[in-house]
């Protein structure tokens, strides 16, 4: 089988939604072309500093190395959280993505949550177990993420924050807040990066319109060792977005491409749906730890889970 770009080398993968079989070099490319495309839509390359947020998985180290063809490294900062989880974050996995990114030229800034919060999230959840607190793992490891993440965007002066988040991710996220009906999350999305509020920096997402399974491909082409262990809170990921992932899943058996189509048709929307929702540029903040909050509250939700866990004096 010879692929059909260079037509000279043989094959080794069928881009399903392509219809084309590729070669390993003219997949890489294919690839990192149109995180380039998406990636200089976002206007990253005008940028002066962006944060990569890495978890050390495949779609990190995908993000680091395309972005690095493009970007000069010394305008990208990676930034890695551990979360105190325990037989998952290894000190050896951290070792292994400082020397990946060294060798790309990216600086590692690695932090805790035990350093930055002051408990890990084994911890957290067994203070709210024994709170009889019925709040998953998954929710305080995503709040405090999203928080770390921000605040490093901000100390650091960051233009933009970019996460290694797929196509897979993103469609299920955009189904999700269609079903919730929640349109004030969803304008979020879109191919244009777009400042919730002052107190957070623009999230970018390069990798939006790769396939799942082409940030794999691309990181066993490219012989990458990344973090394959499982997380031992993964059942407690909430059931809707495994669901809607099965769902889209079976979609794109059926007719290869219907991912890319519904990304690409909500794009074509998303700055209608954005001119009929006045952002508040300005959000109150939590009066414990600072942090933006909703005009409801005068304390964050991270804030609030500690209180209800007890790790928080109320
Ligand atoms: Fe965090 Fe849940 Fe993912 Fe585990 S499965 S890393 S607890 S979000
Ligand atoms: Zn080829
Ligand atoms: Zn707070």
């Amino acid at each position: 089988m010879i692929c059909d770009v260079c037509k000279v080398r043989e094959a080794v993968v069928y881009q399903q939604h392509t219809g084309r079989k590729l070669c390993k070099g003219c997949f890489i490319e294919d690839i990192r072309k149109r995180i380039e495309t998406e990636a200089k839509k976002q206007n990253l390359d005008k940028a002066n500093k962006i944060l990569l947020a890495v978890s050390g998985g495949k779609d990190s180290l995908v993000l680091a190395d395309a972005l690095s063809s493009f970007i000069n490294p010394s305008k990208l900062i990676a930034f890695n959280i551990n979360e105190g989880i325990r037989g998952y974050n290894r000190d050896d996995q951290i070792r292994k993505l400082y020397e990946y990114l060294k060798d790309l030229g990216i600086e590692l800034i690695a932090t805790s949550f035990k350093h930055e919060v002051g408990f890990t999230l084994d911890e957290m959840v067994k203070a709210a177990t024994e709170k009889g607190l019925k709040v998953s793992a998954c929710t305080f490891c995503g709040g405090f993420r999203r928080k770390l993440i921000n605040e490093a965007g901000i100390k650091n002066r960051v233009d933009y924050v970019a996460t290694g988040h797929n196509l897979d991710d993103e469609v299920q996220t955009i189904i999700i807040n269609l079903i919730r009906g929640d349109l004030l999350r969803l304008i979020r999305f879109g191919d244009k990066p777009l400042r919730v509020s002052s107190g957070f920096v623009t999230r970018v997402k390069p990798l939006r319109k790769i396939y799942e399974w082409e940030t794999t491909m691309y990181a066993y082409l490219k012989g990458f060792e990344f973090q394959e262990n499982e997380c031992p809170y993964i059942s407690q990921r909430p059931t809707l977005r495994a669901k809607v992932r099965e769902l889209l899943y079976d979609l794109e058996q059926k007719s290869p491409g219907t991912l890319l189509k519904i990304i690409e048709q909500f794009d074509s929307i998303s700055e209608k749906l954005r001119a009929n929702y006045t952002l508040n540029k300005e959000l109150p903040r939590c009066v414990i730890c600072g942090e933006p909050t909703t005009y409801e509250r005068k304390i964050c939700k991270n804030c609030e889970l500690l209180i209800r866990a007890g790790l928080l004096p109320q």
